[in-house]
């Protein structure tokens, strides 16, 4: 499917894919700073309450045995931080997929395409002109418009 209208279903449905996975790494960090502060808490003495409780065990709350719940919550933010990694990887990948698409296939992302080479007598010369000509299919713009 490389008909100008296919890359562009491709290429809107990568940058859809795109924004979701962004808004999956936005979350995943969010709850990587809730986390690293209720460590910091533990670390302090204090002990984890309510507030606290979308991120940790209920049974958690009020215990007062600070080093073994950080170990956990530090388990914790090692995996989130795996899934932080591997979420980072995948946008990077759809960003080259989405630019790779969206790179108009006529004139390959320059926006000119090129014409037959005229030549002109001047004087005593005979002067090649090269002829670029803006490209049609994305207007000179190098994208496929979506
Ligand atoms: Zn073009």
């Amino acid at each position: 499917m490389n008909t100008i209208e296919g890359l562009k279903q491709q290429a809107i449905r990568i940058k859809r894919q795109m924004k979701e996975t962004q808004n999956e790494l936005a979350a995943l960090q969010e709850r990587q700073t809730c986390i690293q502060q209720c460590i910091a808490r533990l670390g302090a003495g204090e002990l984890l309450s309510t507030s606290d409780l979308e991120l940790i065990d209920e049974r958690d709350i009020g215990r007062t045995s600070p080093i073994v719940l950080r170990m956990k919550y530090r388990g914790r933010l090692a995996v989130l931080s795996r899934d932080i990694e591997e979420r980072t990887g995948e946008v990077t990948r759809l960003l080259q997929a989405f630019d790779e698409l969206s790179r108009c296939p006529v004139c390959g992302g320059t926006g000119w395409t090129a014409e037959r080479t005229s030549y002109e007598r001047q004087e005593r010369l005979i002067v090649a002109k090269p002829g670029l000509q803006r490209c049609s299919t994305c207007n000179g713009t190098g994208r496929i418009e979506l």
